[in-house]
């Protein structure tokens, strides 16, 4: 009987200690979490963490249409960012437009409150970052599914490091000119071969060239990169890029096969398959648990009655929910790694 009850009492143990295992093991990915979020916080804007690793408050979406911009695939829900974003998007279309460029075809920005995604982008969590596709704006409204369908072309010549000669024009290097001449933008990536056309190619005044940042993959599309808004004070910031053109050996390296060759042994999980909430700043939870606007028509920009949108209402301005000093108290220290320098796809 005593070694029934010892078997028994081992039994429950083990099972015990199963359980455990299966209830450590469901922690939700933050992936999950931030992916499901149909609308920001609507508390005061603010980023928290790093590019890589965080989360923001106080989203605005870009419309849909705007007068010189049409979002692209729509169904991401990945129209979101922080009001500084949003609107120097807005801006920058109307400058670009006026510089001669048809108008933005934008691509990914964030999710409603940011953090990791399900699929794609390392970086993109803290509101500050956003694609932008070097194909010109058309010059009428793409349907819904054509936005979801409608491919990108590459600037860059097949199976080759240098830009398609019979792709890139004048007004491309305009455009990225235009992009990294803002202040808040901090960082541009784009293809090596593009920043090497840059290089050999810029007239007059190329002291915007630091800004242009050579990356992996961003043939399609340019990244652009604005610094910690004034008050998020849980955003860190990325290190400075250097004074220097960045025409020299650090643009040689990627016509190197270094850059190039295929990574060797186990293939590391990606960040996102594994982060959960603790890995994010504290401030992520209070983000997640926030209260959504009334509408997402209430936090759309949209620049102007005569645009064509899909937003059913004009925006109002979005009031704090929630005192945006508490998310601030429950900030853990920065602890935030650079982005990992590999291709993320
Ligand atoms: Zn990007």
């Amino acid at each position: 009987m005593r070694q029934f009850s010892l078997m028994r009492l081992m039994g429950a143990g083990l099972l015990l200690g199963l359980s455990w295992a299966v209830t450590a093991k469901a922690e939700p990915l933050a992936k999950d979490l931030f992916g499901a979020q149909k609308l920001p916080a609507a508390t005061a804007p603010a980023s928290y963490g790093f590019y890589s690793k965080g989360c923001f408050a106080g989203g605005i979406a870009i419309a849909p249409d705007g007068n010189h911009w049409q979002a692209m695939r729509l169904s991401r829900n990945r129209r979101w960012g922080h009001p500084d974003l949003i609107h120097l998007l807005e801006r920058f279309s109307r400058d670009a437009a006026a510089d001669g460029w048809p108008g933005l075809l934008v691509g990914d920005i964030s999710q409603p409150r940011g953090g990791p995604m399900l699929t794609g982008h390392a970086s993109h969590q803290i509101g500050l970052d956003a694609d932008i596709w070097f194909t010109p704006m058309p010059n009428r409204r793409l349907s819904i599914e054509e936005r979801e369908k409608v491919s990108a072309i590459s600037m860059i010549r097949k199976d080759s490091l240098y830009v398609d000669e019979n792709r890139w024009t004048a007004a491309h290097a305009n455009l990225l000119r235009r992009a990294a001449s803002y202040p808040q933008v901090e960082r541009i990536l784009v293809h090596p071969g593009i920043k090497k056309k840059l290089c050999d190619t810029v007239q007059g005044d190329r002291s915007w060239l630091r800004k242009i940042r050579p990356f992996w993959g961003h043939d399609y599309h340019f990244h652009v990169r604005i610094g910690c808004p004034k008050g998020s004070v849980g955003c860190k910031s990325q290190a400075a890029v250097p004074q220097s053109e960045g025409c020299d050996k650090s643009l040689a390296w990627w016509f190197t096969e270094e850059p190039w060759r295929p990574a060797t042994g186990p293939q590391e999980p990606k960040a996102r398959d594994v982060m959960t909430m603790s890995a994010l700043p504290a401030a992520c939870r209070v983000v997640l648990a926030a209260p959504s606007p009334p509408s997402e028509a209430a936090v759309t920009l949209v620049d102007a009655a005569d645009a064509p949108s899909y937003a059913a209402a004009a925006p109002k301005p979005l009031q704090p929910a929630a005192d945006p000093a508490s998310l601030l108290h429950s900030l853990q220290p920065a602890d935030i790694p650079r982005p990992t320098p590999r291709p993320y796809r």
